[in-house]
């Protein structure tokens, strides 16, 4: 996508559907993006693949979709196991051990949801699994699917407070079996596609990984970092963007939309056309257009 005349594309490379815990379903999703004024959108849901389809099938004309999701993985470097997450982006839906990986870490997901639940009824909270698990209606449940339920139970206000210290933050936050990043990252490599680090530096969101990391995990076959994302300062955004440059990875922009489960929207951080030409050439599957 080269656009010498004209304003340059508007490419979002990270955002979720109900196929996990975004509330816009997949069509919804594609539609909304070509209406933010997008040219390319990449659907990225936890630890799935089940959006892809229903989002091609939706495709606006005008708008390309990149394949992709987020694997929920962990650096066991230093104890407790520090837990990040890693973009993939156009690889293989079937090769058999990523499809076995994603499927145990979506178990492994209900097993982790189950466990804040019983952990918030032992302290007399009323929140009831089954409506949680309802509530993410066949998606991958996450803990915004639990903050839904506190929200119901009118215990917290908004999504932001239930993962606020008292809640799922701190007080009722657990850990799941995430994929070994190292194995993530030879595993999407293996699959054809393509691993971008997302929100590598998100103080905000508790601990993050060292440099000296992410250094051997360009060498194991990271090829980007998401430098310019909403849960970065400008500091971090430029000290990913200089890493980034050191290490010769690609580097992206994007919102993480989630629906009404975030208030960010559709295009708030986007990426340059080059990375998204990187992307492209290096990922196994085709970018659908509509
Ligand atoms: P989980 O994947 O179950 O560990 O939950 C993590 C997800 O919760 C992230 O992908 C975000 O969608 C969401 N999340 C994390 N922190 C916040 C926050 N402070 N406010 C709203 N959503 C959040
Ligand atoms: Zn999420
Ligand atoms: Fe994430
Ligand atoms: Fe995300």
């Amino acid at each position: 996508m080269t656009s010498r005349t004209g304003p340059a594309p508007r490419i979002d490379l990270h955002t979720h559907s109900t196929a996990s815990d975004g509330t816009l379903s997949p069509p919804e999703l594609v539609r909304a993006a070509s209406r933010a004024g997008l040219d390319v959108l990449a659907i990225t849901d936890h630890d799935t693949t089940a959006g892809w389809e229903p989002a091609v099938r939706a495709l606006p004309p005008g708008l390309r979709l990149i394949r992709g999701a987020e694997l929920s993985c962990r650096w066991s470097g230093v104890q407790p196991a520090v837990p990040l997450h890693l973009l993939a982006y156009l690889f293989d839906p079937d090769h058999p051990e990523l499809v076995d990986e994603l499927t145990r870490v979506r178990a492994a997901r209900e097993e982790r949801g189950e466990r804040i639940v019983a952990l918030l009824r032992a302290d007399g909270i009323d929140v009831h699994w089954p409506d949680i698990l309802a509530g993410a209606g066949g998606g991958t449940v996450g803990r915004p699917h639990i903050a839904q339920a506190l929200i119901r139970a009118g215990l917290v206000g908004s999504t932001g407070e239930a993962f606020g210290p008292d809640w799922l933050g701190e007080r009722y936050r657990l850990p799941k079996e995430d994929i070994d990043v190292f194995h993530a990252v030879r595993l999407v490599r293996a699959a054809g596609g393509v691993p971008v680090f997302a929100h590598p530096r998100a103080t905000r969101r508790g601990r993050v990984v060292p440099d000296e990391l992410i250094a051997e995990l360009a060498a194991a076959g990271l090829a980007g970092l998401e430098a310019d994302h909403e849960d970065h300062s400008p500091a971090e955004q430029a000290h990913v963007r200089a890493l980034a440059a050191e290490l010769g990875l690609l580097v992206t922009g994007s919102s993480d939309f989630h629906g009404t489960h975030k208030t960010v929207q559709l295009g708030a951080f986007t990426t340059g056309v080059e990375a998204y030409e990187r992307i492209v050439d290096a990922g196994v599957t085709e970018v659908a257009s509509g």
